[in-house]
């Protein structure tokens, strides 16, 4: 059967049609599109506004409730029919924690629906409340600071569930898996080393990354004694937060307060907040929000099926303009509303890249300095054609915006998908390349050679600023179990070398840093038969929360991690923002096919220090010794320690140890050197002084020979 709807309101579309085809018209965006920034509930003391998108709709009805739950309905309204297939209803009075819905009727089909705009919902987020978001302000968020970012490479992202940080006992923290857990300071773990905040900011991390945060659907809020966990990439209301984060999920207020006190507390502890959006589909299908309201205008449709490009049942149609007018006015409202620094989009390659753009330009609007990455690929195959999708290799179509770089992920330690696949770290053979493709984020260059990397055709970051560098997120294997798992015959002190050696070539590569958090304790999501979870996205607390007392045990690598973030902080050469400056300052050493990697960074572009880098990673298990350029080189990394302190200076050549990362830093005291920048204006005054000479002295010759005549 032909997928078709009836399309009446104003009589637009009377006939049976294609509703695929209908909806993607340029005559129905035309005349459905709203522009204005009044959807949801517009709250002051004195009315609140309600405006809701329904154009297919014969009638809507709005409801208001007592409470967030249970049989309480106060009254029902008619709402009216308004410009561009809006439709709206006036409340006087202060109607704050008042709750509501929709009842929408299309094709003589009532049901009742959650405003998508909806910004406080009561618990499991089944009703909208009206709120005075002013209330919820905690003290002082007017005068809150986001803590100093300029250039996007400058950012190391820790990406952590909200539940995760606080729910094993050994976390000190007292509001055990809330968003308050994120706010409080002075805790530790039973040794008494420092936990939750305190550890994140001692490992210098600049970007808090959250796991889905907003209210997304499969943890039962009414029910949180129960033992219950989701990543939450099940979005339920878009620009809530999620209520089982809440210390009270049944008042609306409460957990729009407490996420609003996280972010301030985050802010004050010099941290910024990346919050994971999931716009790429709805966890329900035909009971959505979206689809009760407007059957049929929010999915793509393949046939008469859902198209399914994530892998979750449906998947949503940026392209049209009211979902990517949902989008951009989401990210907008996170942003303003709650301070939100950055963004990771989830699947991201389902978006199109049109839409992409424009949140890029509506975020610009209110700070350039938000971040915005994603996942540039698909989980299945959509209707969106592969060219406007917002994929891996376009990224370098969307400026300002970074992808996800699988290839440093699975060049240095094996293919995610075969947990016994090896890459370069832990005994992979011929992956020189992938680790020299991963050094230069991803962009042109010429010394990679593309033929001998088949992973990614060709390059496809702009510039370092578009590559997300990382070797372990919440998908798949941590990193230690991965090691675990490809090279159980190797010793523990081996795989402690390999993931060391991981951690350098993640935060000495040009682009974004990004770990999972606990990757710095060596976390291992065991379950309860000894075997690593691939993919604990429902398992309990236990698999997935982190094991504060493994840090005592692991503070070699946690210290390690902790010195080369120190070090990356202190010499910008690691951070280049330009293709060219890469391309103009990084040279590979001739190594071959040695399971070694080696080059140097020549000036230090970015950065008034005049200096220059060595850097070498060994895969082997034998020391390798390798020829310095001239002159005498300080030694900051090493197998064993990490940081912003000289080991010893070395000239000639240099040891390096069984699977362990060298740099070396070549400092030119006193020497002043000077950015390219600086040096285009010195050289332009010049030019100028040089000109003007010419000219006078030109003056002086024609009067010379004026009076000569
Ligand atoms: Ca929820």
């Amino acid at each position: 059967m032909e997928h078709t709807y009836t399309v009446s309101y104003e009589g637009y579309i009377s006939k049976q049609v294609n509703i695929t085809k209908a909806f993607s018209s340029e005559a129905f965006e035309q005349k459905y599109t709203y522009q204005g920034d009044d959807l949801g509930a517009v709250y002051s003391a004195e009315k609140t506004n309600f405006r809701v998108w329904a154009p297919t709709a014969e009638k809507v009805v709005i409801n208001f409730y007592e409470a967030g739950d249970g049989d309480c309905l106060i009254e029902s309204a008619d709402m009216t029919a308004a410009e561009k297939g809006t439709w709206t209803y006036e409340k006087t009075g202060d109607s704050h924690g008042i709750y509501y819905t929709y009842s929408v009727t299309v094709n003589g089909n009532t049901k009742e629906a959650v405003d998508p705009y909806a910004k406080a919902v009561g618990v499991n987020g089944n009703r909208g409340m009206v709120i005075d978001l002013d209330a919820t302000d905690p003290e002082g968020f007017d005068k809150d600071i986001k803590p100093k970012f300029e250039n996007m490479t400058d950012a190391v992202i820790y990406e952590l569930h909200v539940r995760d940080l606080s729910s094993d006992a050994s976390s000190g923290i007292e509001n055990v898996g809330k968003f308050l857990g994120l706010t409080e300071t002075g805790t530790t773990n039973s040794e008494g080393l420092a936990t939750g905040l305190d550890h994140m900011k001692d490992l210098g991390v600049t970007h808090v990354h959250l796991l889905p945060s907003y209210d997304y659907a499969t943890v039962d809020e009414t029910n949180l004694e129960s033992d219950q966990f989701n990543w939450g990439y099940d979005p339920k209301n878009y620009n809530v937060p999620e209520g089982s984060y809440s210390t009270d999920p049944y008042n609306g207020a409460v957990r729009v307060e407490e996420y609003k006190k996280m972010v301030q507390a985050l802010h004050e502890n010099g941290i910024r907040v990346i919050m994971d959006v999931v716009y790429n589909h709805t966890y329900n299908t035909e009971d959505s929000n979206f689809q009760k309201i407007v059957p049929d205008y929010y999915y793509r449709m393949n046939g008469e099926m859902y198209s399914n490009a994530s892998g979750c049942g449906n998947e949503t149609a940026s392209e049209r303009s009211m979902m990517r007018k949902f989008m951009v006015d989401s990210v907008v409202y996170w942003a303003t509303e709650y301070h939100v620094d950055g963004f990771r989009f989830d699947l991201m390659g389902v978006h199109d890249m049109e839409t992409m753009k424009e949140i890029r330009t509506a975020l610009n609007e209110i700070d350039s300095s938000i971040i915005i990455y994603g996942e540039g690929w698909t989980s299945g195959d959509s209707t969106l054609p592969e060219t406007e999708r917002a994929v891996k290799a376009n990224t370098y179509q969307m400026e300002g915006i970074a992808a996800f770089s699988d290839d440093i992920r699975d060049g240095i330690k094996g293919n995610v998908f075969d947990s016994l696949n090896k890459g370069f770290v832990n005994g992979g053979e011929n992956m020189e390349e992938a680790i020299k493709y991963s050094i230069v984020g991803a962009t042109e260059n010429s010394q990679i050679d593309y033929d001998s990397y088949e992973k990614s055709n060709g390059w496809w970051a702009g510039s370092p600023e578009q590559t997300i560098n990382y070797a372990s997120c919440h998908d798949n294997l941590t990193l230690w179990d991965k090691l675990a798992t490809s090279n159980s015959e190797d010793s523990e002190e081996d795989r402690i070398k390999m993931n060391k050696l991981s951690s350098a070539i993640v935060f000495t590569s040009q682009g974004i840093p990004f770990l999972q958090a606990g990757e710095e304790m060596l976390r291992s999501k065991v379950q309860e038969d000894g075997t690593f979870s691939e993919n604990s996205y429902n398992l309990p607390d236990s698999v997935n929360s982190i094991k504060w007392d493994n840090k005592g045990n692991t503070m070699e690598v946690y210290d390690y991690y902790k010195g080369l973030i120190a070090l990356r902080k202190a010499h910008p050469a690691f951070c280049m923002t330009t293709t060219e400056d890469v391309q103009n300052n990084i040279t590979f050493q001739n190594v071959g096919d040695s399971n070694v990697v080696a080059y140097t960074i020549n000036n230090s572009p970015n950065s008034e220090k005049a200096e220059s880098i060595f850097v070498a990673y060994n895969a082997n298990k034998e020391d390798i010794t390798l020829e310095l350029p001239e002159g005498k080189w300080n030694l900051y990394v090493n197998g064993e320690t990490a940081g912003t302190e000289v080991l010893y200076s070395v000239s000639g050549a240099v040891t390096i140890s069984p699977i362990s990362a060298v740099v070396l830093i070549k400092e030119e005291s006193g020497v002043f050197h000077m950015s390219t920048s600086t040096a285009v204006v010195i050289g332009v005054v010049a030019a100028v002084i040089v000109c003007a000479a010419i000219v006078i002295g030109l003056a002086k010759n024609k009067k010379k020979m004026k009076r000569n005549l």
